[in-house]
């Protein structure tokens, strides 16, 4: 079942990319397991797929323990600076940064390990007050700051739009970080030429694409649903 899942997300995500004149091999599925148990996650390690995203640190810390070491893990949930520590050593790459004293924080850490940190600025991309995220106009200043910090890598943005049943109405959102992406490549603020995009869900990770995903992330489409949603990051 996983497998199949897996296999019917890729030939989508193939198909989107292609439509948009993209190449496929530049999108990364992140398979987002918060919830999910450690014997489901193995199966869909032993399908192929070795990216995933977490949400909880505890619940994170004792699942990545478990299971194979070759496997990528990316944050993306709320970010405590004083979680800082264990973030930086269990993740490749923590996508919800939009803090400078969170930033510092894991930069310290990654410096006292010798580590090069792979980070995503979350954008608050519709405004949505309740929401975490630097807000669009605070984006390009805000990395400029985060470049000061030696042992985090930006490497692009990250949004999670205003909800929606319909992607055509979230394509406008993933249109402007796109756009914001495009202004802070151009001021030569990421640490490497191509920006990560990181946008599009189980509902419109092809619309996403559409518009310029480089990074989807993908959870109740592989795994079907959870059963705790009471406690999710919004
Ligand atoms: C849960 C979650 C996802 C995956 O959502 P699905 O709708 O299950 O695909 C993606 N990104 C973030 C930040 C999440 O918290």
């Amino acid at each position: 079942m996983i497998c199949d899942n897996l296999q019917h997300i890729h030939d989508r995500i193939r198909k989107a990319a292609l439509a948009a004149g993209r190449d496929p091999e530049s999108i990364r599925l992140v398979a987002v397991s918060k919830h999910i148990d450690p014997e489901t996650i193995s199966t869909a390690i032993s399908c192929g797929q070795l990216l995933f995203g977490e949400n909880y640190l505890q619940e994170a810390q004792k699942k990545i323990a478990l299971l194979d070491k070759k496997v990528s893990w990316h944050f993306i949930g709320g970010l405590q600076s004083n979680k800082a520590k264990v973030v930086v050593e269990l993740f490749d790459m923590v996508e919800t940064v939009d803090r400078f004293k969170t930033a510092r924080a894991l930069n310290n850490h990654a410096e006292r390990i010798n580590k090069q940190l792979d980070i995503l600025v979350q954008i608050n991309i519709g405004k949505e007050p309740q929401k975490s995220g630097i807000l669009p106009e605070n984006t390009v200043e805000f990395i400029k700051e985060l470049n000061s910090l030696q042992a985090l890598r930006v490497q692009g943005l990250m949004a999670i739009p205003p909800y929606s049943p319909d992607p055509e109405t979230t394509r406008p959102h993933f249109a402007r970080l796109r756009e914001l992406g495009t202004l802070c490549s151009k001021a030569d603020l990421f640490h490497s030429e191509r920006c990560e995009l990181s946008m599009g869900m189980s509902g419109d990770f092809e619309t996403a694409i559409e518009e310029g995903a480089t990074i989807v992330r993908v959870g109740t489409a592989i795994f079907g649903p959870r059963y705790h949603t009471e406690t999710e990051h919004p």
